[in-house]
This record gives C-alpha cells, sequence and structure tokens, in this order.
C-alpha cells in the first residue's frame, strides 16, 4: 500500500475504505463517501 497524502476512512454506509483528504471534517455520524452521499440524496426513501 502506498502511503500517499490524505488518509482512509471507512464509509459508515457502504463499509468501504475511501481515500480522503487530510483536511477533510468527518461529521458526527460518521465519513460517507461521496458515492453513498449523492445516492442518499437521491433517494431518501431508501430501505432504512
Ligand atoms: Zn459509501
Amino acid at each position: 500500500m502506498k502511503k500517499e497524502m490524505g488518509r482512509y476512512e471507512i464509509c459508515v454506509i457502504c463499509g468501504k475504505e475511501w481515500n480522503v483528504p487530510k483536511d477533510l471534517r468527518l461529521p458526527q455520524s460518521g465519513y460517507v463517501c461521496p458515492h453513498c452521499a449523492s445516492k442518499a440524496a437521491r433517494d431518501r426513501h431508501g430501505p432504512r
């Protein structure tokens, strides 16, 4: 694994590791990757 700028965070929705900017602020609810964030914004009437 390479260590480059940024760090890894686990998305609370998909559970995958994502490379995020070092200075990214995490919300209290946890990190949500851009993919899940856009998805959640689209369908608010998800299964849960
Ligand atoms: Zn995700």
